[in-house]
């Protein structure tokens, strides 16, 4: 069966993390979560010192960086940042540095370069629409604000279970508005997109809807 890029786009805490780490192990593909290279590159800034809005020095970072985001697991420069990456300093961390257009540059091309031979399942905010505008397979995941914030603030992952989910919904609506009014690469559909709105929908039955969409792209 032909090895295909699937794009997964759409806003914090709508699944995409679940939906593409199941998806790409039923297909037996590599997973790559594109929002943990923002992080790594957020967190190296803040470790070095650097002002996150310093774009030549964080774009300087971004490329000679030795980056590995595999499964779930992300290192820098040999520091293991799996779990460090997911605070809430570094939630805001990643988003500033994602309006940096030379740092997307750099990060973009690592990310073709990923995904070019296909057998990927990509996730992020622009993978359909600029990383790989071809995709074989694009999908944008959404949900309400409220489940979303809901499914977050459960996420010990991100959240050490510290936070409310009213300062988790904040932090959300914070990072929205931040993706989608960006001048580069704002979160957006792609137009051939299929959008699936996960509110209140069983995992299964997202990864079922999408594996019905895999299935008639690759025959
Ligand atoms: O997906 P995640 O929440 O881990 O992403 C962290 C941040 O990185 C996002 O809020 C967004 O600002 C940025 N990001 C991006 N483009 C991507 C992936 C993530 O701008 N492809």
């Amino acid at each position: 069966m032909r090895k295909l890029i699937i794009a997964i786009d759409g806003p914090s805490g709508a699944g995409k993390g679940t939906i593409a780490r199941t998806l790409a192990q039923a297909l037996g593909y590599r997973h790559i979560d594109t929002g943990a290279m923002y992080r790594a590159i957020g967190w190296k800034a803040a470790f070095d010192g650097i002002p996150l809005d310093d774009e030549r020095a964080v774009a300087d970072l971004a490329q000679r960086a030795d980056l590995v985001v595999e499964g779930d697991v992300v290192s820098i420069d040999g520091h293991d940042v799996t779990g460090a990456i997911r605070s809430t300093e570094i939630d805001k961390a990643a988003t500033s540095v994602a309006r940096l257009p030379r740092v997307r540059e750099v990060l973009v091309a690592r990310q073709r370069r990923c995904g070019e031979g296909g057998g990927v399942v990509m996730e992020g905010r622009d993978i359909g629409t600029v990383v790989f505008p071809t995709a074989d397979v694009k999908i944008y995941l959404d949900a309400s604000a409220e489940e979303r914030a809901r499914r977050r603030a459960g996420d010990t992952a991100h959240t050490s279970g510290r936070a409310g989910r009213e300062a988790v919904a904040a932090s959300i609506a914070a990072r929205d508005k931040a993706d989608t009014t960006r001048a580069v690469s704002p979160l957006t559909v792609a137009a051939d997109a299929v959008h699936i709105d996960t509110t209140g929908m069983p995992i299964d039955q997202v990864v079922e809807k999408v594996m019905t969409l895999v299935r008639q792209r690759s025959s």
